[in-house]
């Protein structure tokens, strides 16, 4: 096998991560970024690495109730990642509204504008579950793309 073939086989499995705030608190965003910075909860150990354009993300992790103001732009900034891709709704605000649910200016629950393909329920979520839960994305993406996890 040349090392181009090995290169390419390993990039394709290392999926990048695009983090959106469609109107959170902090409190999910501060997990998430526990586990871009903190080495103990490192996620780059599971060949996933952070990324700041959505051009460039396989994985887009969502958190917040999705708020009238922001949902616009939420939402065509998740049209812009490329297919095939893998939702993630990080924390109970994406999945129900959580303590904001009914609120006069929340449009959520995220998945009655997007498919969501996982879910981390918490407020927040501990950065274990939100590790765990980008292992489960990244098999998602790979059984997406025709490949074994
Ligand atoms: S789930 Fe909790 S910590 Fe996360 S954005 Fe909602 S209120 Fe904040």
């Amino acid at each position: 096998m040349s090392l181009d073939t090995i290169l390419k086989k390993l990039s394709v499995r290392s999926p990048w991560l695009f983090r959106i705030n469609a109107g959170s608190c902090n409190g999910c965003d501060v997990e998430l970024a526990t586990t871009a910075c903190i080495p103990r909860y490192d996620v780059e150990r599971f060949g996933c690495r952070y990324c700041g354009s959505p051009r460039h993300a396989d994985i887009v992790l969502i958190t917040g109730p999705l708020t009238t103001k922001v949902c616009d732009r939420v939402l065509r900034v998740w049209h812009d990642i490329p297919e095939p891709k893998v939702t993630v709704a990080v924390g109970i605000c994406p999945i129900s509204g959580g303590v904001f649910r009914e609120g006069y200016s929340i449009k959520g629950p995220i998945d009655r504008y997007i498919p969501v393909d996982v879910n981390v329920p918490g407020c927040p979520p501990r950065p274990q579950a939100i590790l765990e839960s980008v292992v489960l994305a990244r098999s998602i993406w790979l059984k997406k793309l025709g490949l074994e996890a």
